[in-house]
């Protein structure tokens, strides 16, 4: 039986990387490689849909402070 995948576009430049995912693959802040970019994307990913993953938990200075 073939399973159905697809390999995950670089969210940045958009060449295919050499991960590959089914339809039943859930990654969460996973550190794609762009051979391109030649750097690492934190993506999640769900039912094959990307979207990028804030890195919420890296301090990335007080640009905007946020008062609540
Ligand atoms: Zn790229």
């Amino acid at each position: 039986m073939v399973k159905t995948f697809r390999f995950i576009p670089c969210p940045i430049c958009g060449t295919q990387t050499n991960t590959k995912v089914l339809p039943e693959t859930i990654l969460i802040r996973y550190p794609l490689f762009c051979e391109k970019c030649r750097q690492e994307i934190l993506v999640d990913v769900v039912k094959m849909k990307m979207v990028l993953s804030d890195a919420e938990d890296e301090p990335a200075g007080d640009e905007e402070a946020q008062k609540e």
